[in-house]
C-alpha cells in the first residue's frame, strides 16, 4: 500500500521510470508516444541535454536565495529573454506555478486600482467554459463547471460572459467580425451591468486549453475586448499558462490577435516540466504606477524568482530561440491538423479540428452536419485514455466541451521537438484509439 496520495484516490497510476525526446517509460518496460507534453508542459520533450547540463551547472553555484533581500542572474536574464520577445510586456515575477501567477496577477490588478484610488473595482469578468488554476481565487474566475463544482459554495463572485467559440457559437448568417462585435457588446453590457467603477479585470485564456480543446478566438475578437476594456478602465489579463512560450507558434500566443494585454501569465512551457516556475508579466504603466505609488508590491512568496527554476526556464527558452523551434511548432503543428483530417475525412463522430501551432484540439460529435455534440462524459474520457495506454500513446481527453456536461475532445499538444515522423505515428495511433473507442 502506497503512502502517496493519488488523483484516483485508491488506483495507483502508472509508474514513470524515464523519458527521452517524446518517449516515456514506465518501469515495466512499456513506452509511450507523448502527443501532449503531460498536460501541455514538456516542450522540449524529456532529457534535453543542454537543460540538463544548465540545471546540473546551477545546482553547483546556488541552491536558493530570497527574493525579498537578493536577485540572481537567472532571475535576471530570464526576465531579460521574456520581455525581449516579440510582443512582450516589459516586466517579469516568477513563480511556481500557473494558478500561482494567475493569482498574483489579480492581486496586482486590484492594488493598482487601489494605488490610483479606486478601490471599489472588486469584480473581474472572465468567460464560461475557461479554467485559470487550482486555487479558490482562480476557481472563483474559472468557467469550467466541473473543476467548480464540489466547491461552488465557498467560491467568490465572479461575472462571466460566453467564450469565443465559433465552431458552436457563430450564427449561420453572421459574419466572423459580426461575431467578435456581439462578444465585445456583451462584455461592454456586463460591465454596465456590473457597475463600470467596479470592475477590476477582464481575464480569457488567449487559446481555451483543456476545458474545451485548442479553442483559438476568430480575428480580431481580442482587439474589440481590449478597446471595451480600455472604455471603462478595465484591466485585459491574458491566461497563457497553456497557450504561451511557443505552444501556438509564437512566443506568446496574443501576438497573432494583435492585441497586447495588460498583464500575461505563462507557466507550463516555461522550463518546460524540468523544475516548477511560471511568470507573470505586466505593462510598464501597471509597473510605474506601483513604483509611484506605495513603491512595494504587495506579495510575497518562498520561492519567488527561485534561481534554479529560471536557469531551468532560461536553458529551454533560448533552445527555442536559437534552435529556431517554432518554425517546427508551426510545421509540425500544420502537418498534424492537416494529417488528422485525413484521418478522419470519413469519420462522422470526429467534428472539429482546430488550434494554433501545436495545440490541437479534435472535438467528437454524433453528427458531422449539425455538430451534435456526444454525451458520454467521463467514461468516453477515461476509455480513450485506457485505450491509448494500450496502444503506447499518452492521450490528453476532456469532456463538457460544449457547456461543462456535453460534448468529448481530445488535446494536442506534443513536444516543439516532435518530427515529422513522431506526428504521422501519433496521428496513426489516435486513428486507432478513436476506432476502437467510438
Ligand atoms: N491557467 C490555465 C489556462 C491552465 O491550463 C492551468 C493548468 O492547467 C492553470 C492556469 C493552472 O496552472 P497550475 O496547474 O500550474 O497551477
Amino acid at each position: 500500500m502506497s503512502s502517496t496520495i493519488y488523483k484516483n484516490i485508491d488506483r495507483q497510476p502508472i509508474w514513470a521510470a524515464g523519458g527521452n525526446g517524446v518517449w516515456l517509460t514506465d518501469r515495466d518496460g512499456h513506452s509511450y508516444l507523448d502527443t501532449c507534453g503531460g498536460v501541455a508542459v514538456s516542450s522540449l520533450g524529456h532529457c534535453h541535454p543542454r537543460v540538463m547540463d544548465a540545471i546540473a551547472r546551477e545546482v553547483k553555484n546556488l541552491s536558493w536565495a530570497h527574493a525579498g533581500s537578493f536577485t540572481t542572474s537567472p532571475a535576471e536574464e530570464l526576465a531579460d529573454l521574456l520581455t525581449s520577445l516579440p510582443g512582450a510586456l516589459p516586466k517579469a515575477q516568477f513563480l511556481s506555478g500557473g494558478s500561482e501567477a494567475m493569482e498574483v496577477a489579480l492581486k496586482i490588478a486590484y492594488q493598482y486600482h487601489c494605488e490610483r484610488g479606486e478601490d471599489g473595482r472588486t469584480v473581474v469578468i472572465s468567460r464560461r467554459q475557461s479554467y485559470h488554476g487550482s486555487t479558490l481565487a482562480m476557481l472563483a474566475i474559472s468557467g469550467n463547471v466541473q473543476r467548480r463544482s464540489v466547491f461552488e459554495p465557498v467560491l467568490g463572485p465572479a461575472g462571466f460572459v460566453s467564450p469565443c467559440y465559433e465552431y458552436r457559437d457563430r450564427r449561420p448568417e453572421e459574419s466572423v467580425a459580426d461575431y467578435a462585435q456581439r462578444l465585445a457588446d456583451e462584455l461592454e453590457a456586463k460591465i454596465l451591468e456590473v457597475g463600470p467603477t467596479r470592475v477590476a479585470a477582464f481575464t480569457a485564456e488567449t487559446v481555451v486549453g483543456s476545458t474545451n480543446g485548442a479553442v483559438p478566438a476568430v480575428p480580431g475578437y481580442f482587439a474589440k475586448l481590449k478597446a471595451v476594456c480600455q472604455r471603462y478602465g478595465v484591466l485585459m489579463l491574458l491566461d497563457e499558462v497553456m497557450a504561451g512560450l511557443g505552444r501556438t507558434g509564437h512566443h506568446y500566443a496574443y501576438y497573432e490577435d494583435e492585441v497586447v494585454p495588460d498583464l500575461v501569465a505563462v507557466g507550463k512551457g516555461l522550463a518546460a516540466g524540468y523544475l516548477p516556475i511560471s511568470a507573470l508579466l505586466v505593462s510598464d504603466e501597471i509597473h510605474a504606477t506601483l513604483g509611484a505609488g506605495s513603491g512595494v508590491l504587495q506579495n510575497g512568496q518562498t520561492h519567488v524568482n527561485h534561481p534554479l527554476a529560471c536557469a531551468a526556464a532560461l536553458e529551454v527558452q533560448r533552445t527555442i530561440v536559437e534552435e529556431n523551434l517554432l518554425d517546427n511548432v508551426r510545421a509540425r503543428g500544420a502537418q498534424l491538423r492537416r494529417e488528422l483530417a485525413q484521418r478522419f475525412v470519413g469519420t462522422d463522430s470526429v467534428g472539429d479540428i482546430r488550434g494554433r501551432g501545436l495545440f490541437v484540439g479534435v472535438e467528437f460529435v454524433t453528427d458531422r452536419e449539425t455538430h451534435a455534440p456526444r454525451s458520454g462524459g467521463a467514461a468516453l474520457t477515461a476509455a480513450i485514455k485506457r485505450e491509448g495506454f494500450r496502444r503506447g500513446l499518452l492521450l490528453y481527453p476532456g469532456s463538457g466541451t460544449v457547456d461543462g456536461v456535453l460534448g468529448n475532445h481530445v488535446l494536442f499538444a506534443p513536444p516543439f521537438i516532435a518530427t515529422e515522423a513522431d506526428i504521422s505515428e501519433m496521428v496513426g495511433r489516435f486513428g486507432e484509439v478513436v476506432d476502437a473507442c467510438l
